[in-house]
């Protein structure tokens, strides 16, 4: 076999109540469909050949120096607390050391049945894969955390779900790690204090070598995450299920489930099917996350020595957050009016324009986008209702030195439409890979003017809209 993957696992040295040894169950036939040969000359893999892939990235060979397993966590779903979910349907091979020398987690989500499936079959069905595969390769072309795809595979067995028999699939996931803020939950409502200072010590040797103690680092948690929902928030991001199990302590966005972006800006857009009472709404983000870091801080108080103190301490900086992800979200989008610097009015001025751009319909990234080349005002159901606002943004644009540049550089042209990734979906179930293959080549360079690619700047038709979207 040519395919090499230079494995040096750390997690699988844990305890064994971390995880259960677990091999993939096999496919029927597999066949790649996708590999990122960028991402795995990072990585350090040595591609094979497509045999080869499709029998790796599905499963059915481990490959040497594997140590293959399914992680243990907990989560908070929807508010309510789950004390045992942990990988039902995806298997961590293992750990590779990248060219930067950052750790990456190896996973294969779909892969079967495992200790935590519950009810469900350990599958993925074609659509999520290839979803996910387009939304997180498009996020790391937006230059926002997140985990990777590294490989497609359909296995050739058939998926139940609601809508029928579907093609199953495998992603082959890549992540700094998979560790949750459901993983220090699963050992805090155990009391399983050996377990959590191991995890701990495992967590900061692994993202945050600089911290002293448990609250050192869920204050660099914070700042991450802090970033990440304002990173989201400034390219109309809507996650759909930040459920606590779906929070990293790396600070990368995972698990695309319902993930949708806006078109027409609103700001309490929701499209997560199983999102009822819009708790995840994309105006909700900064509060939900300050959320399940209260849960986080909770769960790391038993670790500190003085612990009436750290629940003073730890309250205050998860208070905090909202006001943190909010003043992040503040200079991002001062960014994408083209403001390098800071004048009082700012906010006002990014305010006045989205409470603009919600009046009058207009479509959030081609709004943002047409700033700099003069088309913004053709995104509104009445144009002349942008010109009192633009005459202000152009005064003030005089004391900035590049601004054009610096809205090209934070307003992308192309984001994964929700109805063009559903296309792509109808597409490739019929075995027509091509929409798949040019989403993703248009989106890896989404800052850049594509010519031909000018359909994919289009929002949807009436008969396009997605209105919501399923976890699958
Ligand atoms: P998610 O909503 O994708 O974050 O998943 C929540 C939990 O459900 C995790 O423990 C998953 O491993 C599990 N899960 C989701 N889909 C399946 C499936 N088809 N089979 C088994 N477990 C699943
Ligand atoms: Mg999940
Ligand atoms: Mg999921």
């Amino acid at each position: 076999m040519t395919l090499h993957v230079p494995f040096d696992n750390s997690y699988a040295t844990l305890p064994d109540r971390f995880f259960t040894r677990q091999r993939p169950e096999p496919v029927g036939t597999p066949r790649l469909i996708r590999f990122n040969t960028a991402l795995a000359e990072e990585l350090g893999i040595a591609p094979g050949t497509p045999d080869e892939m499709a029998r790796v990235f599905s499963g059915n060979e481990i490959p040497q120096g594997a140590t293959p397993l399914a992680q243990a966590y907990a989560g908070h779903q929807f508010g309510g607390f789950s004390p045992q979910l942990g990988d039902g349907r995806a298997i961590l091979l293992g750990e590779v050391v990248d060219r930067d020398g950052r750790r990456r987690d190896i996973q294969l989500k779909g892969a079967g049945r495992t200790p935590y499936s519950r009810m469900g079959d350990g599958r993925a069905w074609l659509g999520p894969v290839l979803r996910e595969y387009v939304l997180s390769e498009a996020m790391h072309a937006l230059g926002i955390p997140t985990t990777r795809a590294l490989a497609a595979v359909a296995t050739g067995d058939p998926v139940h779900r609601e809508q029928g028999a579907l093609p199953g699939a495998v992603l082959t996931r890549v992540a700094a790690s998979h560790i949750r803020v459901g993983t220090f939950e699963y050992f805090a409502a155990r009391r399983d204090l050996d377990a959590l200072r191991a995890l701990y010590a495992h967590t900061r040797d692994r993202h945050y070598p600089g911290a002293g103690d448990p609250g050192e680092m869920l204050e660099a948690v914070i700042d991450r995450q802090a970033a990440l929902v304002a990173d989201w928030m400034a390219i109309g991001f809507i996650h759909g299920v930040m459920n606590t199990d779906n929070t990293t302590l790396s600070g990368e966005t995972i698990d695309y489930g319902p993930a949708a972006y806006m078109d027409a800006w609103h700001p309490v857009t929701v499209y997560s099917s199983i999102d009822r009472h819009g708790r995840y709404a994309y105006d909700n983000q900064a509060q939900v996350i300050a959320w399940n870091l209260a849960q986080l801080a909770s769960a790391l108080v038993p670790l500190m020595p003085d612990q009436d103190d750290a629940i003073a301490q730890f309250t205050r900086m998860v208070h905090a957050m909202p006001t943190r992800v909010e003043g992040e979200r503040r200079q991002r989008f001062r960014a994408k009016l083209g403001l390098a610097t800071h004048q009082g009015g700012d906010t006002a001025l990014i305010d006045d324009l989205l409470k603009l751009m919600q009046d009058h319909g207009a479509d959030f990234t081609n709004t943002f986008r047409g700033l700099a080349d003069g088309t913004a005002r053709g995104q509104f159901t009445d144009p002349a209702a942008f010109d009192a606002w633009e005459a202000r943004w152009k005064t003030r644009l005089q004391a900035e030195a590049d601004p054009y540049g610096l809205m090209r550089r934070t307003n992308p042209a192309y984001i994964p439409r929700n109805h063009r990734v559903e296309q792509m979906i109808q597409a490739a179930t019929r075995g027509d890979y091509a929409p798949f293959e040019r989403l993703l080549d248009v989106l890896a360079h989404p800052f850049d003017d594509q010519p031909d690619a000018d359909d994919l700047r289009r929002p949807p038709e009436p008969h396009e809209e997605v209105k919501q979207t399923f976890c699958g």
